[in-house]
């Protein structure tokens, strides 16, 4: 007989390990309050960048078991994903590209690559995941395979799910503050600026403050962005004008018509990712995946690798 898992959370950590899950002979089941474009995952451009997740010893490790998925899923237009060039800069101090760069066509800038409003910087080639087609895929995938998904449904806390599954896997990404609790998640709120198609031929981001990024999709751009502390999720108009502004003064260029503003809130969590297996209050099997920060979608392949392993163990 199959066994069941029951996966609470349908961003893209719940939905990556559905798929895992389903493609792997489980009965596979999304129960979540939000779903597809209400997730805080369909706010992301989404970049693979090991960024805003701290140093733990497994995140290259996982960054890398993704960025090996996505070159794989880049051959299928429908995925959403693609390869980019980024353009990693900085505002203060030189910086070099990183070792773990090495594979992946990394050479630092030359002086006339660098815009004015930076010091220096290095190029990288990265998967480009567009949220919207690549949310909407792994959902195809997961159905196909024979996985359902339930939107609307909040749970207080993992034991309140139905006990006719074998296994619970929590992706409640900062959702999982309450849920757990875990008094280590801290919501990253970041609100982007979508704008129309630009004519940008890489990828540009600068982590110094202030943050900064344009990222070129197929039917429009991201500009980015803001990383504080916070749980709100309504937009700030000055904010999204203050992202265009430094984007426009950055890149010399006047930019495309607003289409859209998002917010949404990175699960940070300040002991590092957390996946693990464990037990609930009433003695059942979980695996926890939360707490990925600003890498959600980098650490995403890796991260529901190791709930599988950790499931069939
Ligand atoms: C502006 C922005 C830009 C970003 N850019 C990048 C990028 O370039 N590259 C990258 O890798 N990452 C990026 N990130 C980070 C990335 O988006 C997150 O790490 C990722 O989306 C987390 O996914 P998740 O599935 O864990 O959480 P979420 O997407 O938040 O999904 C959580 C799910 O759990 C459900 N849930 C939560 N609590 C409950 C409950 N109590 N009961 C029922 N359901 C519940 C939610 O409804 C939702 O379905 C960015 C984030 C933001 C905000």
């Amino acid at each position: 007989m199959k066994r069941r898992v029951t996966i609470v959370g349908a961003g893209v950590s719940g939905l990556t390990c559905a798929v895992l899950f389903a493609e792997n002979g489980f009965e596979t089941s999304i129960l979540a309050e939000q779903i597809g474009d209400a997730t805080n995952s369909a706010a992301a451009a989404a970049i693979w960048y090991p960024y805003d997740v701290g140093s733990g010893t497994e995140i290259l490790p996982w960054a890398l078991i993704s960025y090996g998925r996505f070159l794989e899923l880049a051959r299928a237009p429908e995925s959403g994903v693609s390869l980019i060039e980024l353009r990693v800069f900085s505002r203060l101090a030189p910086i070099a590209p990183p070792d773990w760069a090495r594979p992946f066509a990394t050479r630092p800038l030359e002086a006339g690559e660098i815009p004015a409003a930076f010091r220096s910087g290095f190029s990288i080639h990265v998967p480009l995941i567009e949220t919207a087609n690549y949310l909407e895929y792994l959902k195809s995938r997961l159905t196909n395979a024979g996985g359902r998904i339930t939107g609307a449904i909040r749970f207080n806390k993992l034991e309140e799910i139905d006990r006719q599954s074998d296994l619970i896997v929590n992706c409640a990404g900062i959702g999982a503050r309450d849920l757990v609790p875990d008094r280590e998640m801290e919501p990253h709120r970041g609100q982007v600026a979508i704008v129309g198609k630009l004519d940008l031929p890489y990828a540009v981001v600068c982590d110094d403050p202030p943050l900064m990024y344009a990222i070129p999709r197929s039917g429009d751009c991201v500009f980015g962005g803001t990383n504080d502390v916070s749980d709100d999720r309504a937009i700030d108009p000055l904010t999204t004008a203050r992202i265009v502004a430094e984007c426009e003064r950055v890149l010399g260029i006047a930019a495309p018509p607003l289409v859209r503003e998002r917010v949404g809130l990175r699960p940070g969590r300040r002991a590092g990712v957390r996946v693990a297996a464990g037990r609930l209050f009433d003695g059942r099997a979980v695996v926890h995946n939360y707490g990925h920060g600003g890498a959600g979608f980098t650490l995403s392949w890796g991260c529901a690798q190791t709930v599988l392993e950790l499931a069939r163990e």
